[in-house]
């Protein structure tokens, strides 16, 4: 089968379309031929090696497809099921042998590009406002890069739950799609001189009630000096590179705030909450309450041009690789 690999790590020069034997699904496991993979930021950080792993390594961790067989001791899974899932490593691929226990059924009335397009990025978006900083109705928040594949789940879901979404972007076009998203207010932030005074003035002076940062290193200070006393700074990822270390005595000056650095495996390591928000998460896209937007579809050959783009912030949306 054909599988996307990492030799060494780098840029996306270093990824490599590779053929590799049929995996077998050990104890446990499903053998799932893989309808489509997705594209995550974290793909990035362990193909560059910002996430360590040993090399050589299959990339991707996400994926949705139909189970072909089944290992030994599955229960809960046959031949022929639709499933999703987000964490198995090596998921750009033909075929992937997904751990039984970290694969969710995928409802008939999700189509195979919304099962990815929901699955790590909903699912975070989800955690996020309901978990991490359980958003209020007449809330503000603020929403980094909000046309992006969290993005644009965030916005919507914190809108979602009544909360006025204040959203940055660098292009008029994402700006539409953050509207469209259900944002309140959209800044174009590179374009501000002074981005917690835009933010303040649109509300008040008062500031958000939480900053979420996926963007890091050239946001992290304006997130920090846009909050309200006791508001919360969720940095849950560094697409322009990482924060510097923080003087804890930052969150004092700024009014009590409190700041967290959530990752989302570890709000779904058990299988009642994997399940929890995968089900919560599908259960929106069924009934369209959840818009799941996708961006590109590149040939799994591609692999490379996706990172390109997705790096680049030319994409909206959800990347998907098709095998
Ligand atoms: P996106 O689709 O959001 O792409 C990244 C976006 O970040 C770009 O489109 C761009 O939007 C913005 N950006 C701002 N500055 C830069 C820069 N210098 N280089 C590149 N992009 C920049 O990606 P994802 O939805 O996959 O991920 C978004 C963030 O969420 C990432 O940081 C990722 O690591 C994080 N994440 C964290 C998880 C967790 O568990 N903690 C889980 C999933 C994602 P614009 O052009 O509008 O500025």
């Amino acid at each position: 089968m054909r599988a996307v690999q990492v030799e060494r790590t780098g840029g996306p020069e270093v990824i490599e379309l590779s053929e590799l034997p049929d995996p077998t699904p050990g104890e446990g496991e499903l053998l799932v031929k893989v309808a489509a993979a997705g594209v995550n930021y974290i793909d990035t950080y362990q193909r560059a090696g910002i996430y360590p792993k040993p090399t050589p390594f299959g990339l991707g961790l996400e994926g949705t497809g139909t189970v072909s067989a089944l290992g030994p001791g599955v229960t809960g899974f046959t031949v022929g099921d639709r499933v999703a899932w987000f964490d198995v490593a090596g998921s750009y691929a033909e075929q992937v042998a997904v751990p039984a226990g970290r694969a969710v059924h995928v409802p008939d009335e999700v189509t195979d590009d919304q099962a990815v397009g929901a699955l790590l990025q909903g699912m975070t978006a989800h955690v996020l406002v309901t978990a991490t900083y359980p958003v209020a109705r007449g809330e503000s928040v603020l929403v980094h890069a909000a046309a992006g594949g969290v993005g644009l789940l965030l916005t919507q879901l914190a809108n979602e739950r009544g909360a006025r979404v204040i959203a940055t972007v660098s292009t008029a076009e994402k700006a539409e799609l953050a509207t469209g998203a259900g944002a309140a207010d959209v800044i174009n932030y590179t374009e501000v001189a002074d981005l917690a005074a835009e933010v303040r003035a649109l509300t008040d002076g008062e500031g958000v009630s939480v900053a979420y940062d996926g963007v890091g290193k050239t946001t992290f200070d304006a997130s920090l000096a846009s909050l309200r006393p006791r508001g919360m700074l969720v940095l849950f990822g560094g697409a322009s590179g990482a924060v510097p270390p923080v003087d804890p005595m930052r969150l004092n000056a700024g009014g009590s705030l409190y700041l967290t650095r959530p990752s989302l495996f570890h709000y779904v390591a058990s299988r009642k909450e994997l399940e929890y928000h995968s089900g919560e998460v599908y259960a929106a896209v069924a009934d369209g309450t959840l818009d799941i937007r996708i961006g590109h579809r590149y040939p799994l050959a591609d692999a490379a041009k996706a990172h390109q783009d997705l790096q680049s912030r030319r994409t909206t949306g959800k990347l998907l690789l098709i095998p």
